[in-house]
């Protein structure tokens, strides 16, 4: 299908953009790579009387090493993220997510900022922004705002950010000693998008305890989200087959499963248990 009718900005400074919001922020969608914008102008699911590309905003298209860990600019594309080799080094979730994210054409346009403002039940990086816990920023001409990524997914396609705001970058830690990551993946096979998938991260002392446990989910429920009791099955536990049964067994425990045509609700639960349990392993895996 065709669009309906909108204007056209394209911002050169991020003042200028926050300025466009400011003015008309009910009115006005931001566009950053369209990957998900276009299909949902194309059906006429939005229909806004300004679409603002903010591609041109080049301050926030870059991937910056802090001390604390990297800063992540909004527009940084798919392609951009999974190619970083100081980021994939630390953070081997961010390239197991890369190996099925979508195909080159969105690979090359969509972009990681974009892709959390969206916030799709099924994305991928937000599981792994859940597992990593990054820190979102986002911007307005009313000031800024940190919103840690736990707080950030509120609803079905709904994040934490108003109308006149936008996300300019996210800080992604460094992980800690004796941290080891991992997504795996079940896609719908004509989408590719995620059925259910998680991201896991474990730092594991050298006793073999497990004294932080992260599990993302996506894909399972109508938001991106932590599976609660897989992680309190996981920290304290010293990791062995059966710190990794219990976990699998309970990943499921209080989440508000969503079926569908293609899932019903008892076999996602049951795709929880199987992604949750492989992500472990695959995980466990790359300890030295
Ligand atoms: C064929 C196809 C397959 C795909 N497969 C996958 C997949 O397997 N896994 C997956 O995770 N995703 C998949 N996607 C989605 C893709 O990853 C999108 O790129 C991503 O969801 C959105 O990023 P974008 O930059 O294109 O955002 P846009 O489409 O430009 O914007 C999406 C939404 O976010 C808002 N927005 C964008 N940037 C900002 C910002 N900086 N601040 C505030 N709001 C902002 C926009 O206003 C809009 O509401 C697929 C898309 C297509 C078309």
């Amino acid at each position: 299908m065709i669009p309906s009718t909108f204007a056209y900005a394209a911002p050169e400074t991020l003042h200028d953009a926050m300025s466009i919001l400011a003015a008309n922020a009910d009115e006005t969608k931001i566009m950053a790579g369209g990957q998900s914008l276009i299909p949902l102008l194309k059906l006429r699911l939005a229909g806004p009387a300004v679409v603002m590309d903010i591609s041109r905003l080049a301050d926030l298209r870059g991937i910056e090493e802090t001390p604390s860990g990297f800063r992540i600019g909004a527009l940084v594309t798919h392609e951009r993220l999974i190619n970083d080799g100081a980021v994939t080094r630390r953070w081997s979730i961010v390239e197991d997510a890369g190996e099925d994210l979508a195909d080159p054409l969105v690979r090359n346009l969509g972009t990681f900022g974009g892709s959390l403002a969206h916030a799709d039940p099924a994305g991928d990086w937000p599981a792994v922004a859940l597992a990593t816990d990054v820190v979102v920023h986002v911007q307005s001409l009313r000031g800024a705002r940190e919103i840690p990524i736990e707080d950030f997914f509120t609803y079905l396609f709904t994040a934490d950010l108003a109308d006149d705001e936008i996300l300019t970058h996210v800080d992604l830690p460094k992980p800690a000693p004796g941290t080891v990551t991992a997504y795996v993946k079940i896609a719908h096979p004509a989408s590719g998008y995620a059925v259910a998938a998680a991201g896991v991260r474990l730092t594991i002392d050298a006793g073999g305890t497990c004294r932080a446990a992260r599990v993302a989910l996506t894909g399972v429920a109508t938001t991106p989200l932590r599976a609660a009791e897989a992680e309190r099955a996981l920290e304290g536990a010293v990791i062995d087959d059966a710190a990794v049964r219990r976990a699998v067994e309970c990943a499921a425990d209080g989440i508000d499963v969503m079926g569908d045509t293609y899932a019903p609700v008892d076999y996602r639960r049951h795709l929880i248990g199987v992604v949750t349990g492989r992500a472990i392993q695959r995980a466990l895996g790359r300890r030295p």
